[in-house]
């Protein structure tokens, strides 16, 4: 099989290091005889990698004491119902920003349980920003404020964590996910989908601030419980075994590779060559984003001539260049980048895009 370099924005490249490890431990655990996902949940294997799992993203992302880390299933949009399900408490409202796709379909299912005031929102201008935050209408009396810090599909990427004021921040990190540094201690509840920078799709991993916990409402099946969950350590009910195996392996290799800090420094230079590539295009390549927000992990271009898009993307394909189909809501190209993608990887995209930018300009 020729060597691809694979753009998808979820499910999304994983580290090649973690896919041979994967491979040479799949028959025989470190010696137990079994593969990782014909073990006990229960069992001291499993629990020994489910252990330093957690003990890795704590380190990794610095999470400080009272916090709990839980590993759900449902992927990112079951969360869309268990935050308000779980966190509205006693209050009438939660605050949303709106951003894009993402934030969009967090406002919709929040607004089967409660009154949602959508603080700011940058439709007007096609996501293209984030809005300031001074002109935000934010409400003291919310039980939460969420916001989704990338817009995977947008492309469009928050450069600041919003102010607390008393509320409880919520973020959807799924697409930006040990990407950059972050201050967890801001953060009431911070939840991320696997399968753009962690692991194997279905798993969502979640850090919440354990005064949170204990607000369901009486009513809530038993599974969207964050209190359960929290209480058995992830293991209420049989957990996804083998996608936390594999997160688990992407957190140690995220440790050799400098840690969240040395992801970010990688990531901004990978983003900055591509962004680079499309401004000094002269127009050939475009991206609608204003600058300041351009995500680092979801680069959104266009190519001038809409009927170039098509040999484009075949054309890509022919050097190994694969999945940057933009997402079908904005049309265009798409190039995710994220940890797992090499810089190697970002070059040759670049070239290529000038190569072919040179040849059908
Ligand atoms: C991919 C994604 C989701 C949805 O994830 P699922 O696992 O498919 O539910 C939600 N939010 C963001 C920001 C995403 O990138």
């Amino acid at each position: 099989m020729a060597k691809v370099y694979n753009f998808s924005a979820g499910p999304a490249v994983l580290p090649h290091d973690v896919l041979a490890q994967a491979q040479s431990e799949m028959l025989d655990w470190h010696g137990s005889g079994m593969c990782v996902m014909e073990m006990s949940h229960r069992g001291k294997e499993f629990m020994e990698i489910i252990h330093d799992a957690e003990q890795d993203l704590r380190e990794l992302m610095h999470v400080p004491a009272g916090y709990k880390v839980l590993f759900l299933q449902g992927g990112a949009s079951m969360q869309f119902s268990m935050v308000p399900l779980n966190l509205l408490g006693d209050k009438q409202s939660v605050d949303i920003v709106n951003t894009g796709h993402w934030s969009k379909l967090a406002i919709k299912e929040a607004r089967r349980y409660c009154n949602v005031n959508v603080v700011a929102s940058s439709e007007d201008r096609n996501f293209a920003y984030v809005p300031a935050e001074e002109t935000w209408q934010r409400d003291p009396n919310a039980a939460y404020l969420h916001y989704t810090s990338n817009e995977t599909i947008g492309g469009l990427q928050f450069p600041f964590v919003p102010s607390e004021q008393g509320v409880p921040l919520v973020c959807d990190m799924s697409s930006d996910f040990l990407s950059r540094e972050v201050d967890v201690s801001k953060f009431g509840l911070i939840y991320a989908g696997a399968q753009k920078n962690i692991g194997p799709s279905g798993l969502v991993v979640l850090l919440v601030r354990e005064d949170l916990l204990g607000r369901a409402r009486a009513d809530l099946p038993t599974m969207l419980n964050y209190q359960v969950h929290a209480d058995a350590d992830s293991m209420y009910n049989t957990p996804a075994t083998y996608p936390i195996y594999i997160a688990g392996l992407v957190f140690k290799w995220l440790k050799q590779q400098g840690g969240v800090k040395g992801m970010a420094s990688r990531n901004a230079e990978k983003a900055g060559l591509l962004y680079h590539t499309i401004q000094a295009s002269e127009g050939f390549y475009t991206t609608h984003i204003d600058e300041p927000f351009r995500s680092r992990m979801n680069v959104v271009f266009r190519l001038k001539d809409e009927a170039l898009e098509e040999s484009f993307m075949m054309e890509a394909r022919k050097n190994g260049l694969i999945q940057l189909k933009g997402h079908r809501v904005v049309g265009g190209m798409r190039a995710s980048i994220y940890n797992a993608m090499p810089i190697e990887g970002v070059k040759a995209l670049a070239s290529f895009m000038q190569d072919f930018a040179r040849q059908n300009g």
